[in-house]
């Protein structure tokens, strides 16, 4: 996830007014790409970068890795458009050569991209005579461009053409993407998009191009959202728009929101709009991983030969929402791989007597990559001699650094401080890992395997299912959110699920909420039950329902209102409240999260509480 920005225009005046109409005081083109990236910055910030085309200065390329403020975009007069990217990084750590945009081997086409070129190898291993001279994946989108240009020139004689060029190369993307090129002498920005947000804004004299509005929103209120499959150019004042090579009409929409809100993409707030991101950051996750007939996955990961037959232990380090997704990932290690896995909290781990450490894995799982306790855990482990691996959504971060081996989780950046999405994509990633290992090992047959991964290929469509019932769980916020206290309960996988549910509560609403295996109840926690004290429960394929809604039943002979997060076509007909989870499986847990998710956020909000930045609280935590 990344955000783009383009520009075709005069430049404007810098009260946002027209150019013609200013006397003077205007903004050029490198200003409006510039700030357009400011406003983007929320989408990555791994590196920024600009590609300025003027009539006679030709294509001019400035990037660097780090935060938009450190890049300086060149003083180009006469450009009249250009295009800019930062970046949020899949392919490549965030290097000043990663940067985007990316150029051909002649250096006259350059490229801004968000995604991911799924056959970026395949690609490049028929580009073997062009020069790439980064490690992403988007490379390869320039040289096809040159290819295309190239080709078509020799037919016509006359250089070919951008609009045609980006068609045909979009032919050959496995992958999701948005795209916009430009070229030296062309007046175009030409821009694609299957899969990935672009939204076209409308100008009189002028026309931009998004990940999202905010990026032009001071600019123009008129916009265009493409659809999957759209190709469109772009020229000053004007917007042509194709579809499977057909000219297309497409709505123009006039946005309403005010700058901050459009950030947030409409929603009140980045953990909301992280919640509802989750279909899409899980597709992300998931995208060109699964091989389902095969029942195997490629997640580009390896290991020395018998290391894995050899395996006598897997441990998982990680803190907060990690140690959780830790915890369903390691049920799923010993279900699916056949071999012992434990879990620790990173600030308590110490590598300990009577293992072996050649024969270890340590698994250490952090959002960031710089979480400290968990960077201290994996020094102990590599002190120790043991195998380390990390599963991260950060390239280029400290931990990815200090290990054996890397899975990224893709889930894009999270900027609310209570983690939702990035739980649900450390916990599909682990996922994979384990059937990874299970094959390998050879615990896991293809029949199985192919199970698995079906469900984890549903799991965006039902949490999509879910987000679609916010309304059902709004209502029950409001209800029960003058509760004393919350109790969250499941079995197996759905112990991890409600030790995370009442953590994302006591989180943002500051409500006393306390996650425990349900079979644990009546050893002590039941002494706290009361009419005031609801009980939630995972009661969904994986989690032991009818065991788990038993223990549900002795907090409601005490007066305990119940809710329970129920697989489709189960009924517990005591239940106050029935949230229904689509069948996915060994990932339903993952998917009654979303609920408590949603639970958590509507209790925080009924009570006004600062919900992207609750009190005492930090992402990252870089200190132990
Ligand atoms: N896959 C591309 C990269 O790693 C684009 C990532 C993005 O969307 O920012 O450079």
């Amino acid at each position: 996830m990344c955000g783009i920005i383009g520009y075709v225009g005069t430049g404007v005046g810098k009260d946002g007014d027209d150019a013609a109409s200013d006397g003077g005081t205007i903004d050029g083109v490198g200003a409006i790409v510039h700030k357009g990236l400011r406003n983007l910055e929320y989408r990555g910030y791994d590196s920024a970068g600009v590609a300025l085309v003027g009539e006679s200065s030709g294509l001019t390329v400035a990037k660097r890795s780090g935060e938009v403020d450190g890049l300086t975009v060149p003083d180009v007069p006469d450009a009249t458009h250009g295009v800019g990217h930062t970046r949020w990084s899949t392919h490549g750590p965030p290097t000043d050569a990663n940067a985007h945009p990316h150029t051909d081997c002649a250096g006259d086409v350059a490229v801004v991209h968000n995604g991911i070129v799924e056959n970026y190898e395949e690609l490049k291993a028929e580009l073997s005579d062009h020069e790439f001279t980064s490690d992403t994946d988007t490379e390869v989108i320039p040289h096809l461009i040159e290819e295309e240009l190239a080709g078509a020139s020799d037919e016509d004689g006359e250089g070919g053409d951008l609009l045609a060029a980006v068609r045909n190369v979009e032919d050959r993307l496995v992958g999701s993407y948005a795209i916009c090129a430009v070229r030296e002498g062309d007046d175009r920005i030409v821009v694609a998009r299957r899969g990935s947000p672009l939204v076209l804004g409308r100008g009189e004299d002028a026309a931009f191009v998004a990940s999202d509005v905010t990026a032009f929103l001071e600019h123009t209120r008129d916009v265009t959202y493409l659809e999957d499959g759209d190709v469109a150019a772009l020229e000053a004042g004007d917007v042509s728009i194709f579809h499977h090579g057909e000219p297309v009409e497409r709505a123009v929409e006039t946005v309403s929101w005010e700058a901050d809100a459009a950030e947030k993409g409409g929603y009140e707030h980045y953990m909301r709009k992280e919640i509802h991101e989750q279909p899409s950051s899980l597709r992300q996750t998931l995208a060109g991983r699964l091989d389902v007939d095969a029942g195997d996955v490629d997640l580009d990961v390896s290991f020395p030969p018998g290391f894995l037959a050899d395996l006598e232990e897997i441990r998982i380090v990680a803190c907060g929402t990690s140690y959780y997704a830790g915890r369903y990932a390691a049920q799923l290690f010993e279900e699916l791989a056949g071999v012992r896995a434990t879990v620790e909290i990173a600030s308590e781990y110490e590598f300990g007597a009577g293992r072996t450490p050649d024969r270890t894995l340590v698994v250490a799982v952090t959002q960031s990559g710089e979480t400290a306790d968990t960077l201290g855990a994996v020094r102990r482990a590599n002190a120790a001699g043991a195998r380390t691996f990390a599963v991260t959504n950060t390239l280029g971060s400290t931990v990815t650094r200090e290990v054996d081996g890397t899975a990224f989780i893709r889930a894009g950046p999270e900027i609310g401080v209570a983690a939702t999405k990035t739980f649900a994509s450390q916990v599909a990633t682990l996922a994979m890992l384990a059937v990874a290992v299970g094959r390998d090992r050879g615990a896991l047959g293809a029949a199985d395997a192919r199970s698995v991964l079906d469900d984890l290929r549903g799991l965006p469509g039902a949490v999509q299912q879910v987000l679609d019932e916010e309304a059902q769980v709004r209502e029950a916020a409001r209800e029960y959110q003058d509760s004393e206290a919350f109790f969250f309960v499941g079995r197996a996988l759905g112990v991890p699920v409600a030790l995370e549910g009442a953590l994302k509560l006591k989180e943002i609403s500051y409500d006393h909420a306390e996650g425990f295996a349900a079979g644990e109840l009546k050893h002590g926690p039941l002494a706290l039950v009361t009419p005031e004290t609801p009980v939630l429960a995972v009661l969904t394929d994986g989690a032991r329902a009818n065991e788990t809604m038993n223990n549900v039943t002795e907090a409601q002979t005490r007066g305990a209102p119940a809710l329970g997060c129920v697989s489709e076509g189960e009924e517990f007909g005591t239940l106050d409240v029935s949230f229904e989870v689509p069948d996915v499986g060994v990932v339903e847990p993952i998917v009654a999260n979303v609920y408590l998710q949603l639970f958590a956020y509507h209790v925080a909000n009924e009570k006004g509480r600062s919900i992207d930045k609750p009190r005492n609280l930090a992402k990252s935590v870089t200190v132990e």
